[in-house]
């Protein structure tokens, strides 16, 4: 192992929906070359200009329980009613290979990922200011139906009730500066002690031991 290598982190965002999880991962995949964004399988419907591969895998629900049971996902959770797992072998392969990896999923999927690859994961939780802004956020967006605005608000809650397992939580009030203290957050988790695994023998040779 060379002296510059280090295994791939899992950058998880969670938040609860329109707080701007993909507006800032979005941003972050922009500045962040070494960071891939890990595309999730789902079995709700396409939006408006998603693609399939590059926002979501669109799956049948058949074809969702399939790769659940043939252990295709490293985690998989249901989400306002649908089905919403992460692809294995992605993660695992950028991990190995010293590529971070970006998730945008919920705080089920941070748990279960946390338990799937202990020691690799970051956990950052993004707060709305407010409820009001979060539902102005949601009709801003103008993506979802007024009953599907109606079921997030109310989950909300529940979701920012789960800020407690994340290891750190920034309210997105302006976006450049979420923005910012992510990628702060990234680049100190790449240089965590426990993610050098050539570093005893490095400080080994400094102390001639
Ligand atoms: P989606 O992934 O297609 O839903 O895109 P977004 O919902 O993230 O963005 C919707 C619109 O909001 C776009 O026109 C963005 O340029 C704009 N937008 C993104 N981030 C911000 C922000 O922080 N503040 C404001 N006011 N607008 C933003
Ligand atoms: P999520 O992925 O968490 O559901 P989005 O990234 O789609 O949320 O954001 C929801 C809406 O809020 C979008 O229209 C986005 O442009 C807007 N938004 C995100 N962050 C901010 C911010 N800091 N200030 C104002 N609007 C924001
Ligand atoms: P949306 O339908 O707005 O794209 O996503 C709805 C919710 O599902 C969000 O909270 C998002 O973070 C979550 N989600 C997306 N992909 C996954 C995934 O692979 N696993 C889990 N557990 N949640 C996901």
């Amino acid at each position: 192992m060379t002296m510059l290598s280090r295994r791939g982190l899992c950058l998880v965002l969670s938040a609860p929906s329109g707080a701007g999880k993909s507006s800032v991962s979005r941003a972050l995949l922009e500045r962040e070359p070494e960071l891939r964004l890990s595309v999730s399988a789902t079995t709700r419907q396409p939006r408006p200009g998603e693609q399939e591969g590059v926002h979501y895998f669109f799956r049948e629900h058949a074809e969702f329980q399939r790769m659940i049971a043939a252990n295709e996902l490293l985690e998989h959770a249901e989400v306002f009613g649908r089905c919403y797992g992460t692809p294995r072998a992605a993660v695992e392969a950028a991990l190995a290979a010293g590529r971070d990896v970006l998730f945008d999923i919920d705080w089920q999927g941070h748990r279960l990922l946390r338990a799937a690859l202990p020691g690799d994961v970051l956990g950052v939780f993004l707060l709305p200011p407010s409820l009001a802004e979060l539902e102005r956020r949601l009709h801003g967006r103008g993506q979802d139906s007024a009953e599907e605005i109606a079921r997030r608000m109310h989950a909300a809650q529940d979701e920012i009730s789960h800020y407690g397992d994340f290891d750190h939580v920034l309210v997105n009030e302006d976006f450049h500066h979420t923005v910012d203290r992510v990628r702060a957050v990234l680049h100190a988790g790449r240089c965590a002690r426990a993610r050098l695994p050539w570093l005893p023998g490095f400080v080994g040779g400094l102390l001639g031991t």
